[in-house]
């Protein structure tokens, strides 16, 4: 019943959409203006935007914006990469909600599960503070490598792992990753470390 839309080709003229469907996005991710679609499933407004409110697949854009998939549910077992979202921060460790990634369009999401990072596997290298590797609210990707006491997740392995997005701990916006390897905000100018990732979404 969600696929009323489609079959109406002059619902789907009206304006132009920033993101067609079928794309995956992770949360934060700009959908549409709140004057072309209505939030729906899966999606959040803010100031007359609407985003991705999970990980999933782009179902619509057309009349709602609906973040969704279907059918085969993904797991999460030992050697599945992931997406995660850091929740929290203490010293010797990072809670984040993590989903397996895949770009398999016909199978479905499983609700995010918490996982933890230890400082010792975000990098190869020593991080004498945690927060030079990760910080709250970064997004990342990585490695299940244990699910035995919880999920336990690392970045240390190669450099496909570590921070893909990340946000100034000042002021909130997005962090753009400069020459040298650390990362600069792009509204106040704020620098910071990260492990990043090969993929980081921001390069100068
Ligand atoms: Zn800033």
């Amino acid at each position: 019943m969600d696929k009323t839309h489609d079959s109406r080709p002059e619902l789907q003229d009206t304006k132009p959409s920033k993101r067609e469907t079928g794309k995956l996005v992770e949360p934060g991710t700009y959908l549409a203006g709140a004057e072309e679609v209505l939030p729906g499933r899966g999606t959040f407004s803010e100031n007359d935007e609407i985003f991705a409110a999970t990980f999933g697949h782009v179902a619509s854009t057309s009349k709602d914006a609906i973040v969704d998939s279907k059918k085969r549910i993904l797991k999460i077992i030992v050697g599945t990469d992931v997406y995660g979202i850091v929740t929290n921060v203490m010293d010797s460790k990072a809670l984040l909600q993590i989903i397996p990634l895949s770009d398999d369009k016909d199978a479905r999401f499983p609700p995010s599960e918490t996982a933890v990072l230890k400082v010792s596997s975000i990098s190869p290298s020593f991080i004498r503070d945690i927060r030079d590797g990760i910080r709250i609210g970064d997004i990342v990707r990585a490695k299940v490598f244990s699910t035995r006491d919880g999920m336990e997740i690392s970045m240390r392995e190669s450099t496909e792992y570590g921070v893909i997005k990340a946000f100034c701990s000042r002021c909130r916006h997005n962090m753009i990753l400069k020459s040298g390897g650390r990362l600069m905000c792009s509204s106040c100018g704020w620098m910071e470390s990260r492990k990043i990732s090969k993929f980081y979404s921001l390069k100068e």
